[in-house]
């Protein structure tokens, strides 16, 4: 299957600059709406992940902060996996 399949399936195809609200909170909420109901959230947060989209638009339900934030965990815990592999 082709890696971007999944796009074909995004709720926000379409939505033009709704899913990039800037700091304006009712449209940042307008962009939650159109992800909430998105049956390829997953593939997306992971492809913003990989690609390091994390300065523009709502994502995954997410903004840029919130996606920020997201990888800096997901980095955070495989550092704590590979201290605690590199002492087993
Ligand atoms: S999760 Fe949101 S940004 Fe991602 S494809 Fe779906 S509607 Fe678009």
């Amino acid at each position: 299957m082709n890696r971007h399949a999944w796009r074909d399936h995004a709720a926000c195809i379409g939505s033009g600059d709704a899913m990039f609200p800037d700091q304006d909170k009712t449209r940042i909420e307008w962009a939650r709406q159109i992800c909430a109901g998105c049956p390829v959230t997953q593939a997306c947060l992971r492809d913003a992940i990989r690609t390091k989209d994390n300065q523009w638009g709502v994502r995954a339900d997410l903004t840029p902060e919130e996606r920020q934030s997201v990888k800096k965990e997901i980095n955070r815990r495989l550092r704590q996996a590979q201290r605690e592999k590199t002492a087993a």
